[in-house]
């Protein structure tokens, strides 16, 4: 799965479910030679958005830090590990965070349209309790992986052409040959990166796009719990920065709002 990650972190399309809603011709967040804007949102807002949940360790981990720091989150959760831990989705609920969607278990192919249906439509049918009326239901795609016939697809059913997805990020994605910015390669032994290496590529990734006047929408999973240390010390960083940092759900993105029915 780390592999199937490392690649999707190159993929930096992004597109909504509908082709009327393709990202690729109106894009979420359009590539400036600067990295990825998101427009309509200041540049001291913060999005986190944490992957490949919900785990047994890494879930608990990641919510005690985000409950001390009182910071909201949108977990992208796979079906397959949401039904079986359905008192996390409902803490995730409970605690102010956004559930969504990252299909049935990250899969990157799907053979036919009844699998690419099925693994969403099942995750939305266990997701669809946690997430509060008012908030809209996103999704990301596993690996990053898109394209038209996807976007068909999912257009074509009534449940989830009320979604807007796939959702991509403009910090986390780390290049796999460097040591920048990524979770994951703070989880491996022996690669010479740390926790606190991690944290410190995040925090300079983040104030990156702030001197660029972009705000950040974070890439974090929750599989490990090495990635709630990461979060731990890089909220340190910005609660003891003169930025005021404000952090929102990822729903709250002007263009999703856009493309959303609601
Ligand atoms: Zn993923």
């Amino acid at each position: 799965m780390k592999t199937l990650l490392s690649l999707a972190l190159f993929i930096t399309c992004s597109n909504l479910f509908a082709i009327q809603k393709d990202f690729s011709s109106n894009m979420t967040f359009p590539f400036e030679g600067r990295g990825y804007r998101i427009r309509g949102v200041p540049r001291n807002v913060i999005y986190l958005t944490i992957d490949d949940g919900p785990s047994r360790d890494g879930t608990p981990a990641m919510l005690d830090i985000l409950k001390n720091y009182q910071v909201p989150a949108t977990f992208f959760v796979h079906g397959n590990l949401a039904i079986r831990r359905k008192n996390l989705l409902e803490r995730m609920y409970r605690e102010g965070h956004l559930v969504a969607n990252h299909s049935f278990s990250h899969v990157l192919d799907f053979p036919s349209s009844r699998s690419f249906l099925n693994s969403l439509l099942e995750t939305d049918r266990i997701i669809a309790p946690f997430i509060p009326a008012e908030n809209i239901k996103l999704f990301r795609s596993p690996g990053g992986v898109w394209n038209s016939w996807r976007s068909q697809n999912g257009n074509s059913n009534r449940i989830l052409s009320q979604y807007v997805g796939p959702l991509f990020w403009n910090v986390g994605g780390g290049s796999p040959n460097r040591q920048d910015d990524a979770d994951w390669k703070c989880w491996r032994r022996g690669n010479g990166v740390t926790v606190s290496m991690c944290a410190e590529s995040y925090y300079q990734q983040i104030l990156k796009n702030y001197r660029l006047d972009q705000a950040s929408l974070v890439l974090l999973h929750d599989v490990k719990p090495l990635s709630a240390r990461l979060v731990d010390q890089l909220l340190r960083k910005l609660n003891r920065d003169s930025i005021r940092w404000e952090f929102r759900l990822a729903d709250d993105m002007p263009i999703i709002r856009e493309y959303s029915d609601r």
